[in-house]
């Protein structure tokens, strides 16, 4: 990405490329060796989590572990609940702006739904929506050379599993262009579920770096994280670094990344 921002430089692109340039160049490690654990310190991030995969995982490991650790106060209150996976998209299409707009109109209307269902609002119709006691979602996008797919991950916590069938024509209503709707429950180990709604917003991998630059573009800015109900209020720590174990005694480990690799570095380095 680094390269490819270089050879159009613009404003937007030098700035992006600066950040990225210095990211990860150093990292600190707390080996807390009385307990086996190592945390990390401290670090440079560019904090361009739509252009730098680094950063995107750690702002995806953080929303992940303040949501978790919310499921689990969850849990020991309302044992009922249980949680699911909803996947919905729009149809693929060559403008993302537009097809970006139209995902989030969509979810708009589907919440919309639902909270007037909820109070009670003469005439407001049902949606399996309703079932969901709380719910956090994100939006995501790909781009595998057939148009852009932006899409949306939720997980669902609720007593009942919601119809897949009547959400999906519920979907096409609101969408007028697609069906295409997923709920599943997730069983087991919840990271996994979980993992699929906080990993990064865009998928590097399927991105030609052309794409992944106009993509930054268009979502910057954009809330792509939302959440209602019992999920409502998670605070997600700014810092993408850990938390240090307070009050164990640890070894300073520091990094430089020099040649393509991380190389152990000392202090006065
Ligand atoms: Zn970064």
């Amino acid at each position: 990405m680094l390269r490819h921002l270089r050879e159009a430089p613009s404003q937007a692109t030098i700035k992006a490329a600066t950040g990225l340039a210095s990211c990860g160049n150093y990292l600190h490690f707390r080996e807390y060796f009385t307990v086996g654990k190592v945390r990390l310190h401290s670090a440079t991030f560019c904090k361009q989590h739509l252009v730098c995969p680094l950063c995107a995982i750690r702002r995806g490991a953080k929303a992940l572990g303040a949501y978790l650790s919310r499921w689990q106060v969850i849990q020991t209150e309302r044992p009922d609940l249980r949680p699911y996976l909803l996947t919905l998209t729009v149809r693929n299409g060559p403008d993302l702006a537009e097809r970006q707009a139209h995902l989030s109109h969509s979810l708009k209307r589907l919440m919309h739904h639902r909270r007037d269902f909820n109070a009670g609002t003469r005439g407001a119709p049902w949606t399996e929506l309703c079932r969901a006691e709380g719910a956090v979602y994100t939006l995501e996008l790909t781009n595998k050379g057939k148009g852009w797919h932006p899409h949306c991950h939720m997980i669902i916590l609720a007593t009942s599993q919601p119809s897949q069938t009547d959400l999906s024509a519920e979907w096409h209503k609101i969408t007028g262009d697609s069906m295409v709707v997923d709920c599943r429950p997730i069983l087991g180990d919840p990271v996994e579920g979980f993992m699929e709604v906080f990993k990064y917003a865009v998928k590097f991998s399927d991105l030609t770096l052309a794409d992944n630059w106009h993509a930054a573009q268009i979502l910057k800015g954009k809330r792509l994280l939302n959440s209602f109900g019992s999920f409502r209020g998670v605070d997600i720590p700014d810092s993408l670094l850990d938390e240090p174990l307070d009050g164990l005694p640890y070894l300073d480990r520091f990094y430089r990344y020099l040649d393509d690799s991380y190389q152990p570095a000392s202090i006065r380095d």
